[in-house]
């Protein structure tokens, strides 16, 4: 799960990160309201409008503004708040701005020159540690800078049951080519960071500028903060922070019949059982031509009514030109199954697709019996080859 910069931010600062300061709004009114009350809290004399959206890549895209007096913080809110602000991460269609975030200058014109760092916090499944990613080439894109020059990115790994030690944290600011009281600020910075990463079952922290200030703060200016969903359950406080409008609708409306689904660009739409199945038939569509439209995982009990609610998610992406159904009954019977794909193909009224059903397992040949006696327009087939044969074939007309 996926939350916004000034959720991620209040949680880093729970466990003694320091940020930069800032207030959500979601009117240009609040947005000066907002303002004031940090200038009280902050002392500061101008402020950032940042657009609040998943997505990073936002001062690219026109969604992070400085504002030097109250009557720039109303106009620039004005601006953002409602815009349908396009990232390099967001696609062509972007994404529509509900809030902002006021937030105080920390860039502190005309002083010393501050510095910018990247740092991240994520796990390395290869070695079940986590890793301290961090680079002096923050602000920009790291994405080219991992490309262009690969030195300058370092990496930490940590061993999760021992933690963070003293000598790493020490290391890190080292390398960040930082002294004096800087120094001590990024041990104590890159301390409660990984605190936090670890105590909130994080998967991913992505901090993208830290900012070393004139006068030697540490702080994050930017926060991405994902959580591990299958800790989720752990936290309900966090888990209350989902912004579903953030999220595509037709995902949530998966996931809230429990149906685990997510949406690709393709035009085969797969219904299988088992994530590892669902890969696999993802790649015998690809290997027959096609492209997948979707991953689409119904668990365990593919009855009559999850089948139907599966179809119906997926039959709402227009891209969808044939649906592949690929279901092992191991715990379910695949007779079961076959008559709930032929009631639910009644229920919904006409497909306007072709539909390829692979039933492999308990009674897998009875199964077939159903659907080719259906009389409805749904090819069956046992295995694997067979049904991406299929595919290619309806795909080919
Ligand atoms: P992102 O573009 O989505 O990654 O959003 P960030 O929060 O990283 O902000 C983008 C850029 O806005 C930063 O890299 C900074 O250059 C700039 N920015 C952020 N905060 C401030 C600030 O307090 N003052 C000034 N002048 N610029 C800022
Ligand atoms: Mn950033």
């Amino acid at each position: 799960m996926n939350i916004h910069e000034y959720q991620g931010k209040s949680i880093l600062k729970s466990f003694g990160v320091a940020i930069q300061e800032g207030i959500v709004a979601e009117s240009p009114e609040l947005a000066v309201k907002a303002a004031k009350e940090l200038q009280q809290l902050t002392g500061t004399q101008w402020w950032v409008v940042k657009a609040q959206i998943h997505a990073g890549g936002r001062g690219k895209g026109g969604g992070v503004k400085l504002a030097k007096s109250l009557d720039e913080v109303k106009e620039k809110a004005t601006d953002i708040i409602g815009m349908q602000l396009v990232t390099p991460q967001t696609g062509a269609q972007g994404k529509k701005v509900h809030k902002v975030l006021i937030a105080q200058d920390v860039y502190y014109p005309g002083a010393s020159p501050t510095k910018e760092f990247y740092m991240s916090v994520l796990l390395n499944r290869q070695t079940g540690k986590n890793i301290i990613m961090y680079s002096t080439e923050g602000g920009m894109d790291i994405e080219a800078v991992a490309e262009k020059t690969p030195e300058r990115i370092f990496k930490e790994e940590i061993d999760p049951k021992v933690g963070l030690q003293s000598f790493q944290s020490r290391k890190i600011a080292f390398n960040l080519g930082l002294s004096g009281e800087a120094f001590k600020q990024m041990i104590r910075f890159v301390t409660s960071l990984y605190k936090a990463y670890d105590s909130i079952d994080a998967s991913l922290f992505e901090i993208n500028p830290v900012l070393k200030t004139s006068d030697d703060k540490i702080l994050a200016v930017d926060a991405k903060v994902n959580f591990d969903d299958n800790g989720l359950f752990r936290h309900p406080d966090y888990a209350a922070l989902r912004d579903k409008s953030e999220e595509d609708p037709t995902e949530v409306e998966a996931s809230e019949h429990d149906l685990n689904y997510v949406k690709l660009d393709g035009n085969v739409g797969c219904m299988v059982n088992g994530a590892g199945l669902a890969m696999a038939t993802m790649d015998i569509i690809k290997l027959a031509g096609g492209e997948p439209a979707n991953f689409l995982d119904v668990g365990g009990t593919a009855n009559a009514a999850r089948v139907e609610q599966a179809f119906r998610i997926i039959l709402k992406d227009k891209n969808v030109k044939a649906i592949l159904v690929n279901i092992f009954g191991g715990i379910v019977r695949c007779d079961r199954v076959a008559q709930g794909i032929v009631d639910a193909y009644n229920n919904i009224g006409a497909i306007p697709v072709p539909i390829i059903v692979r039933l492999q397992g308990t009674n897998a040949v009875e199964a077939k019996k159903i659907i080719d006696a259906s009389g409805l327009k749904v090819s069956s087939a046992i295995l694997l080859k067979e049904a991406a044969d299929l595919v290619n074939e309806v795909l080919s007309k």
